[in-house]
């Protein structure tokens, strides 16, 4: 595709926004084309593809002016040598905050040890913990760090389209892109309830985590998904003239094949019993309102026999991520088992859009596009908790983002240096190694030479300078030292001396 087709699909996508974001975003990408000028990506394509293609993605999920300026110029300032302050000046504090937000959210990367596995295939019980705790931190660190739920949402489709690309990446760099994709990247957004992004993001790093069972598990669910897909295409048929004949107005019914990484996490539940796995081809039906939901099921038991224990009410009872449907398993006229999913288009659009979706809903009934616009953090949270519904794993995030007495600062090389508020440079120091605590004598923070008394904040990116010959820790180090392993360490070398 050329570059000026890819700008057509977004200008026909954000029609609908006032002249002003249109203006913004046009003048975005002018400036993002400049900038990449002459740049490719592995794939031999012009580089401005990619902050394209990311925000088209976006585009589907959520229409804000600054959003989507941001998501074409994400790369800017990492790529090449333009800096923030000149994005800032041409397109305003917003806009360069989305920015920002997006590359310090870079830097969060998963550390790829030896030992590195997934927590199911790991024997040693503290190993288990140690690789639970640092994905743990790592997504929630995301979470309170990105600050603006606009920076997830760029930062998971720039995700998403890396991960359509990955086969043309590095050969070194795929398997840590795609362990994360898996393991952070996805379940943030299924945290979000972004479902669409989800599924496609773990079917994507599936090939690349764990190779040998993808092969398998395609082999052996290849022949039989394709027959299931055939008898549902036809029961699809039977069960939409059943149901318009009863009157129940149908907005949208069809076939969905479960995602393969989703189907190969509920086998390993299901003692690999492909048997027991119902949804493998489910049957979707979209209609009108939540009355019309809970007839059209009373109708379909009334034709087709449930499979006891499979009916599920989720509309009641949304699951913790916020997903409501209707579920059921029947038994099909030729003896095969189905499970459907019943729900209405705003159920739905919950569904495969999550959080983003919820806020389209909101312009459309505030007749603006520009919902985002005065939405602060707090209020995003506010909504985020309401989807969530988990207090404890919220009471974390709250605990980060708002009254936390933590940080987290990160290394030239994105290792992330966990710490208490108001630590500086010398707590930083001697978390990496109490020999560079001892011979630090200052630090570039974000590229600028800093004292070693100044005081961290969350995302900075700290470089220590040591220098060998230094005296070693001064008595007044204490003033600026939070941590137990920083004050310890000064004090032992003072009495020594
Ligand atoms: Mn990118």
């Amino acid at each position: 595709m050329t570059t000026q087709a890819l700008l057509d699909q977004l200008n026909k996508k954000i029609a609908s926004l006032p002249a002003k974001d249109r203006h913004l975003i046009n003048q975005a990408f002018d400036f993002a084309h400049q900038a990449h000028q002459g740049m490719k990506r592995e794939s031999g394509e012009p580089y401005i593809h990619h902050p394209l293609h990311v925000t088209l993605i976006l585009s589907h999920l959520a229409i804000d002016g600054p959003m989507l300026a941001a998501a074409l110029l994400h790369d800017v300032v990492e790529d090449t040598a333009i800096p923030l302050t000149q994005i800032e000046k041409k397109f305003g504090q917003e806009v360069a905050q989305l920015v920002d937000g997006v590359i310090k959210l870079a830097k969060i990367k998963i550390k790829r040890t030896p030992t590195f596995w997934p927590h199911f295939l790991v024997r040693r019980q503290e190993e288990r913990f140690s690789f639970e705790h640092q994905v743990k931190s790592l997504q929630k660190m995301f979470l309170a760090i990105s600050g603006d739920l606009r920076v997830i949402f760029i930062k998971l489709a720039d995700r998403l389209h890396n991960m359509r690309t990955l086969h043309l990446a590095r050969p070194d760099k795929r398997a840590r892109i795609a362990q994360e994709t898996l393991e952070i990247y996805a379940p943030i957004a299924n945290r979000l309830g972004i479902g669409e992004l989800k599924g496609e993001l773990e079917d994507l790093a599936f090939p690349f985590v764990y190779p040998q069972e993808y092969q398998n598990l395609k082999k052996r669910v290849e022949e039989i998904i394709s027959e299931r897909e055939k008898y549902v295409d036809e029961f699809i048929k039977l069960l939409k003239r059943f149901l318009e004949s009863k009157n129940i107005i149908i907005v949208d019914i069809h076939g969905r094949a479960k995602h393969l990484y989703s189907l190969w996490n509920k086998l390993r539940r299901y003692d690999n019993n492909l048997e027991k796995i119902y949804d493998l081809v489910a049957v979707r039906i979209i209609v009108k309102n939540v009355a019309d939901c809970y007839q059209a099921l009373g109708l379909i038991h009334s034709r087709w026999n449930p499979l006891i224990g499979r009916i599920k009410d989720y509309i009641a009872m949304p699951k913790p991520n916020g997903y409501q449907s209707l579920h059921t398993t029947i038994f099909s006229e030729t003896g095969q088992q189905i499970e459907i999913q019943i729900r209405t288009p705003r159920m739905h659009a919950r569904a495969e859009h999550g959080i983003a979706a919820h806020w389209s809903y909101k312009e459309q009934t505030q007749k603006t596009n520009r919902a985002f616009q005065d939405v602060q953090w707090i209020k995003q949270f506010n909504e985020l908790r309401s989807i969530i519904n988990d207090h404890k794993e919220i009471k974390q995030i709250l605990e980060l983002d708002f009254f936390s007495d933590r940080i987290f600062a990160f290394t030239p090389k994105g290792d992330v240096i966990n710490l208490p508020r108001d630590a500086s440079v010398i707590d930083f120091a001697y978390a990496i190694h109490s020999d560079i605590g001892n011979a630090c004598t200052g630090a570039k923070i974000n590229g600028q030479i800093k004292p070693l008394a100044t005081r961290l904040e969350n995302g900075d990116i700290v470089e220590i300078i040591t220098q060998k010959n230094s005296r070693g820790p001064k008595a007044d180090w204490l003033k600026f030292t939070r941590t137990q392993k920083a004050r310890a360490k000064i004090k032992q070398i003072l009495k020594i001396r």
